[in-house]
């Protein structure tokens, strides 16, 4: 068995997790940060980096003491190397480095999106390659077909919005707190779903990519309209997306055959678009599965146990690993029109 310390700090979340390759998760702690942010309404890349230098090391010294274990009984170190932030990326990435060179293990300089495709794997040990993961977050909105460990097909990315961040930015147009989803979630229980026309970009075209900046736009007329209930603007909007959600990984189900639909990422706390999602994945056939919530968002756990699976394959790397603000999964994947600033 090998013990692992799990380093994160691509976002806004500072998380650090001890996880054995027995699947065995020894202790995991998390910083979040929503209070620095929520008066600009999204995430301050600046006021992110800053306080994960504050709050890493504590949390380290949490997971480790939380397991009665020694930094000298780590086998591996797994940090997050991107993509995200860059100046929160170089944090924990730098923090790995620094406890690799002092305790002579080796570091793992782990993809934070091969962090979520394996994480079902944490939970599951009965989890069948290939599964087509959603991964719904504030930073993504990509659809992979997780073939094995290092190996990864991306079948659709979006074009502009993350699906969390089109949730953060309704919210903000509705004057709701960040960060918006359950903010959203809350208000459209009271709602009419069908009440305020709203497009679906992107359904029904040919590749599975994603699009909600036009939504986004849509929401913002309908509020200055005046003509709407902000609970059926919220309801039509989350049902919106809901529909985008469910025509595009229809199509991409359609493409691979994977046996399971995995949803991951905060999106995926959604009741409504997990029970749409799930609904789906019936009708299609397949099985369902999503990680229980602390392992869908952001957090440590799931670098660890990537961190472990690539150290059970001898997939170390070496102290000169950059960080990087992106860094696709899948280098094959073509480049998607208007794709410009996701990984
Ligand atoms: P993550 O990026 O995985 O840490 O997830 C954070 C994102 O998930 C933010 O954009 C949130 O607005 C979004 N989110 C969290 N809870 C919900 C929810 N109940 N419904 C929709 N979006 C949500
Ligand atoms: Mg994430």
């Amino acid at each position: 068995m090998a013990l692992v310390l799990g380093l994160e700090s691509s976002c806004d979340d500072t998380a650090a997790a001890l996880v054995g390759s027995d699947r065995a998760i020894l202790a995991h702690a998390l910083a979040g940060q929503n209070e620095a942010h929520r008066p600009f309404g999204g995430v301050v890349p600046e006021i992110a980096a800053r306080a994960h230098v504050e709050i890493l090391p504590e949390l380290i010294r949490r997971v480790l003491s939380e397991a009665g274990k020694t930094i000298g009984e780590v086998d591996a170190v797994a940090a997050t190397a991107g993509p995200g932030l860059i100046g929160g990326v170089m944090v924990a990435l730098l923090a790995g480095k620094g406890l690799a060179l002092a305790t002579g293990r080796p570091l793992i300089a782990v993809n934070h999106l091969e962090g979520h495709a394996l994480s079902p794997r944490l939970v599951d040990p009965e989890l069948e390659f290939p599964y087509l993961l959603l991964l719904v977050s504030g930073g993504h909105c990509q659809l992979l077909e997780v073939r094995r460990v290092g190996e990864y097909r991306r079948l659709a990315t979006t074009i502009d919005d993350a699906a969390g961040e089109a949730f953060d930015k309704a919210a903000k147009l509705l004057g709701l707190p960040y960060p918006g989803g359950p903010a959203i979630e809350t208000l459209a229980a009271q709602g009419d779903p069908h009440a305020v026309p709203l497009p679906r970009p992107l359904a029904g075209s040919g590749e599975p990519h994603f699009s909600f900046a036009g939504l986004k736009s849509a929401v913002q007329r309908a509020a200055a309209s005046g003509e709407h209930r902000p609970a059926d603007i919220a309801a039509s909007f989350q049902q919106a997306i809901l529909d985008c959600l469910v025509d595009r990984t229809k199509l991409a189900l359609e493409r691979t055959n994977a046996r399971t639909l995995v949803v991951a990422g905060g999106v995926a706390a959604n009741a409504r678009v997990r029970a749409a999602l799930e609904r789906l994945a019936i009708d299609e056939g397949r099985s369902f599965a999503v990680p229980p919530a602390w392992l869908c968002t952001d957090n440590a756990a799931m670098i660890a146990w990537a961190g472990a699976e690539r150290f059970e394959r001898g997939l170390t790397d070496p102290l000169d690993a950059p960080a990087r603000a992106r860094w696709p999964l899948d280098a094959q994947a073509e480049k998607v029109r208007g794709a410009g600033v996701k990984a």
